[in-house]
């Protein structure tokens, strides 16, 4: 196993403490750090995705389809 720098990213050998290029700490359980982020992402794209949501998905989707239709049929007509 080795340990990658979280800073540089060098590959550094298991036995060592702190990163043998730029000196950065390696810590025993960097797991920790992800699992902050992880934490905090979720609560984020929960409000995101509450503002994204829109009221009237089908009504978004469905409104261009049926115009276009209307405007298709309108053409048909005209050039029959
Ligand atoms: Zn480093």
């Amino acid at each position: 196993m080795t340990k990658v720098c979280p800073r540089c990213g060098f590959e550094n050998p298991d036995n060592v403490y702190s990163c043998q290029r730029c000196g950065y700490p390696l810590i025993e359980v960097p797991q920790r750090m992800p699992g902050v982020q992880v934490q905090s992402q979720p609560t984020y794209q929960q409000q995101f995705a509450t503002r994204e949501k829109p009221k009237f998905p089908l009504l978004q989707v469905a409104v261009p389809i049926i115009a276009g239709f209307i405007i298709i049929a309108i053409l048909l007509s005209i050039l029959a």
